[in-house]
């Protein structure tokens, strides 16, 4: 895996990141992020689906969905998993619902398997609007 760091200095720039990110989402893409509340796993995943060109305010946290679908050049699905126990993560399936499109989801850690060929993304607060962000990409 090649991960590259970057510290962005505002939510912004965290969306630019995501757009370049998007840009290189081939079908059955994977995208894992990882960090606290507040770090910015969902502006990140707002950037991917501006980058694959789904329309604007699509995006919200699936907290209550668990998991949503937004269309755009790829379809982009959209999981959750703050508020679900890592059982109920196995029922979802999640492993096989990405293949057509983009699947990205937020607070990986609570997957019981490492999902292979993801791409696995750190986010982390440093403060004010300043936020590192580890990005390890999948062999090609
Ligand atoms: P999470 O999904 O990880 O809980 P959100 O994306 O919902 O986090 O919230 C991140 C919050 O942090 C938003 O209010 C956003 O505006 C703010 N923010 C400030 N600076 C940044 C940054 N550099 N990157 C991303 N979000 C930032
Ligand atoms: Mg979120």
């Amino acid at each position: 895996m090649i991960a590259r760091v970057v510290e962005t200095a505002s939510e912004a720039e965290t969306l630019d990141l995501a757009r370049a990110v998007a840009a290189r989402l081939a079908p059955g893409a994977v995208v894992l992020l990882r960090g606290d509340l507040g770090a910015g796993k969902t502006a990140f995943v707002r950037g991917l689906a501006d980058g694959l060109g789904v329309p604007d305010d699509q995006v919200s946290s699936p907290t209550f969905t668990l998991v949503q679908v937004y269309q755009g050049r790829l379809p982009l699905l959209h999981a959750d998993l703050y508020r679900i126990t890592t059982a109920e993560v196995e029922d979802l399936g999640l492993d096989e619902a990405g293949e057509a499109g983009v699947l990205a989801i937020e607070w990986a850690e609570k997957l019981a398997r490492p999902i292979p060929g993801a791409w696995a993304i750190l986010l982390e607060d440093l403060g004010d609007d300043r936020r590192r962000i580890t990005i390890d990409t999948p062999p090609a």
